[in-house]
C-alpha cells in the first residue's frame, strides 16, 4: 500500500490578495484550521506516514508545520519564483523512494478521495471530477479505456472535455521516474513546466487511468471566489459527508409534500444548540434568503423573506401586506387557487374570482376582458403555478406578460413548483413568489418563504397593516437591520434548508425536474398499462403531481388501498375535488424512477387483490 504524499505548496497565491497577506494559500482558515492542515490530517488518518512538502513562497510557515506533524519533510525550491509546480516535484527526486499520492496545497476535498485511489487496482490514476464551471478548471480528454490523452484549461485546445482535475493523483514509483526523464528534456527550454503537462507529456507510453468519480466533493481555492463558495458550500457539504451516521429508515412520500429528503438533510438538523439571535445563525438565514432568491432571479433585485409556518403563511403574508384599496384578480383553477379567494375574503380584499376550467388551460382572452371591463381597478393578480389538486401547470409566463401589457402585479403561488420547475421571476414579470421548505427544495416543514421585488415590496410599505406575524414588510425591514426574524425561527428546519440548497444547486433545477419527469413518464406507462386514466393531459401537465381516476370497482376503498401502500414504505395522498373521484400521486423529493417502478408494481398487486384486473 502507498504510504506516501507528495504535497506541492510553493506557489504564490497572488490572486487572493489581502486575504492571506502573509501566508502561502494552504494556510486559508476555513473553520478554525488551515486547509493544509485538513489534508495532512486526512492523508495520516488514511495511513500515509510519510508526507513530502515541496515548498517556496513563505516556506518558513510550511516548515513550522513540520515540527507540529513529524511525517511532514519540507523541500525547498529555491527557484520558485521563476518555476513551476513539476521544478518543486522535480526537486524532491532524493526524497522519493516509492509510489505516492500528490496533491496540491490549495484543495479542500472529501477524504474518501484517498481511499479510492489507496485501493485503486492501477499503478497510476488521476482522480477527477464532474465538471464545476467554478472557473481556471483543468479539462481532461480522455480515450475510450479511461486513459489520459490531453489536459488543458483551455477548452478549444482539446477534442473532447471528459472530467476536471481534482489535484489528487495517484504516481507509480516508475512513473514518478519517467515524469523526471522528461522534465530534464523540457527544462532547459521551458523551466515553467507543470507537472499537468509533464503527464500529459508521458501520456502516450504510460497508461494514466483517469479515474472520475459522481457526486465527489472537493474544490480549489485560486480566488476570493473559489474562497467563498469553499466556505458557504463546499466545505459543509464534505463536513456532511464525512461524518459517518447511521442511515435512517427510508420511506417513499409520493404525498405532495413533506417530500422524502436525504439523510443528510435529516441529519443537518441535529447540531448544538444555539440562540437565533446570534450572529452566527444570522449567516444561516443569510444564506438561506440569498441563495433561495438566487434560484429564482437576481439577488440584487430580488429579496427572499423567511417567516416560520407551512406554504400557506407565505401565501396570506403577500395577500395581507400588499394589496390596497384596489382589486386583485385571483385565478381559481383548484383548491389552491379557491384558497387565496378565501384568505382575500376573510381579510377582506375588494377581490375578483376568475374561475377557470380545473383540468384546462387558462383562456386567456377571456381573462384579459375581465381585466378590462373597466369597472375596477385591478392592481394585482393571483394566480397557482402548479396547481397540486390536478397536477394542472398554469402559463405563468404569458399571465405574466398580461400583466406587464396592463400594469398589473403578478403574485405567483409556487409552493409546488419551486425548485423543480425553472422559474426567472423577472422574465416572468412576477412582482411576489411564495414557497416553502418541504416540497421540491427537499426540506423539512416549517420554514415558509416569499421571494419579492424589491421596488414593489418598498411601495407596498405604505399598505395599512392588517395583521402582526405575518406582515411582510416588517419582517423584511427587521431581517434587513438585524439579520434575525422578528419571532423565534425553527432554527433546526433552517440548519436542513440550508444542506437542502445547498443539494439543490448540486443537483441543478433542471436536472432535477428532468429526475422528475422521467419519474413521471414511468408513472404514466404505468397506470396505463393497468388500464387507469388521470385527469389533466400531458401537454398542460406539471409532471410533478398527478390527479388518477379511481378504478371503477365495488371493491375499491381509497383508505384501504392507502393502508396497503403504507404497510409497504409508500405513502400516497387522496384526491382533493368534490366533483372528481382521485386520488393523487407526487413525483418530488428525493426518489427516482425505480421508486415509482415499485409504486407501480404494488398498485398491480392491489387491483389483483380486488379483482380489478386480472
Ligand atoms: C402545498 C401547497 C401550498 C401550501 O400548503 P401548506 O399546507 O400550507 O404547506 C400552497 N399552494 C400549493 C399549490 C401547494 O401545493
Amino acid at each position: 500500500m502507498v504510504k506516501t504524499a507528495v504535497i506541492l505548496a510553493a506557489g504564490l497565491g497572488s490572486r487572493l490578495g489581502q486575504k492571506i497577506k502573509d501566508k502561502p494559500k494552504g494556510f486559508l482558515v476555513i473553520d478554525e484550521m488551515p486547509i493544509i492542515e485538513m489534508s495532512i490530517c486526512k492523508l495520516i488518518e488514511a495511513g500515509i506516514d510519510k508526507i513530502i512538502m515541496g515548498t517556496g513562497h513563505l516556506k518558513e510557515v510550511y516548515e513550522r508545520l513540520a515540527v507540529k506533524y513529524p511525517q511532514i519533510k519540507c523541500v525547498y525550491n529555491k527557484q520558485y519564483q521563476t518555476t513551476e509546480s513539476m521544478y518543486t516535484l522535480y526537486n524532491l527526486r532524493d526524497y522519493i523512494s516509492d509510489d505516492f499520492i500528490l496533491l496540491e496545497s490549495d484543495l479542500i476535498y472529501d477524504k474518501v478521495a484517498l481511499k479510492i485511489l489507496l485501493h485503486h487496482s492501477m499503478p497510476d490514476v488521476i482522480l477527477a471530477g464532474e465538471l464545476t464551471h467554478s472557473s481556471d478548471e483543468i479539462f481532461l480528454e480522455t480515450n475510450k479505456n479511461h486513459f489520459l490523452v490531453n489536459m488543458s484549461k483551455k477548452e478549444e485546445q482539446l477534442k473532447n472535455i471528459d472530467a476536471e482535475l481534482v489535484g489528487i493523483t495517484k504516481i507509480s514509483y516508475p512513473t514518478f521516474k519517467k515524469m523526471c526523464t522528461y522534465a530534464e528534456t523540457v527544462f532547459d527550454s521551458n523551466a515553467k513546466l507543470d507537472y499537468e503537462r509533464t503527464l500529459v507529456g508521458i501520456s502516450k507510453n504510460v497508461d494514466i487511468y483517469v479515474n472520475k468519480l459522481k457526486d465527489f466533493v472537493w474544490c480549489e481555492i485560486d480566488d476570493e471566489n473559489h474562497l467563498r463558495r469553499a466556505i458557504q458550500e463546499i466545505y459543509p457539504m464534505i463536513k456532511v459527508r464525512e461524518t459517518v451516521k447511521p442511515p435512517i429508515k427510508r420511506n417513499i412520500l409520493l404525498n405532495p409534500g413533506p417530500a422524502t429528503t436525504t439523510d443528510r438533510v435529516k441529519y443537518a438538523q441535529v447540531v448544538p444548540d444555539i440562540c437565533p439571535r446570534e450572529k452566527e445563525f444570522g449567516h444561516v438565514m443569510q444564506f438561506v434568503s440569498t441563495e433561495l432568491t438566487r434560484l429564482v432571479a437576481d439577488p440584487k433585485e430580488y429579496t427572499t423573506i423567511l417567516l416560520g409556518g407551512s406554504g400557506t403563511a407565505a401565501i396570506e403574508a403577500i395577500l395581507s401586506s400588499v394589496i390596497d384599496q384596489a382589486f386583485i384578480l385571483i385565478i381559481n383553477n383548484g383548491a389552491y387557487g379557491r384558497r387565496m379567494c378565501q384568505i382575500a375574503a376573510v381579510y377582506g380584499l375588494n377581490y375578483i374570482e376568475y374561475k377557470s376550467p380545473i383540468d384546462n388551460i387558462i383562456d386567456l382572452k377571456a381573462l384579459e376582458a375581465v381585466i378590462q371591463d373597466g369597472y375596477r381597478i385591478i392592481s394585482h393578480l393571483a394566480i397557482v403555478h402548479n396547481e397540486t389538486t390536478t397536477g394542472l401547470l398554469n402559463d405563468i409566463e404569458s399571465v405574466g406578460n398580461l400583466c406587464r401589457k396592463h400594469h398589473i402585479q403578478l403574485i405567483v403561488d409556487a409552493v409546488s413548483s419551486f425548485a423543480a420547475i425553472p422559474i426567472d421571476m423577472r422574465r416572468m414579470n412576477i412582482s411576489y413568489l411564495a414557497a416553502s421548505s418541504n416540497k421540491n427544495i427537499q426540506g423539512m416543514a416549517g420554514v415558509s418563504f416569499v421571494i419579492a421585488h424589491k421596488g414593489k415590496l418598498e411601495s407596498a410599505k405604505n399598505v395599512k397593516p392588517r395583521n402582526f406575524y405575518l406582515h411582510l414588510y416588517s419582517q423584511y425591514k427587521y431581517f434587513l437591520e438585524t439579520h434575525q426574524m422578528r419571532f423565534t425561527p425553527p432554527v433546526q428546519t433552517l440548519y436542513a434548508l440550508k444542506q437542502a440548497i445547498i443539494e439543490t444547486k448540486q443537483e441543478g433545477i433542471k436536472e432535477r425536474y428532468e429526475r422528475y419527469s422521467r419519474a413521471w413518464e414511468v408513472l404514466m406507462k404505468g397506470i396505463a398499462r393497468l388500464g387507469l386514466t388521470h385527469l389533466v393531459n400531458k401537454y398542460h401537465h406539471s409532471k410533478i403531481i398527478t390527479a388518477i381516476i379511481e378504478p371503477h370497482s365495488m371493491n375499491y376503498d381509497f383508505n384501504e388501498m392507502h393502508d396497503y401502500f403504507y404497510s409497504k414504505g409508500v405513502t400516497i395522498y387522496p384526491g382533493k375535488l368534490e366533483e372528481m373521484n382521485t386520488f393523487r400521486v407526487a413525483n418530488i423529493g428525493d426518489i427516482t424512477y425505480k421508486d415509482i417502478e415499485y409504486f407501480v408494481e404494488l398498485l398491480e398487486q392491489y387491483l389483483k387483490g380486488i379483482g380489478y384486473i386480472k
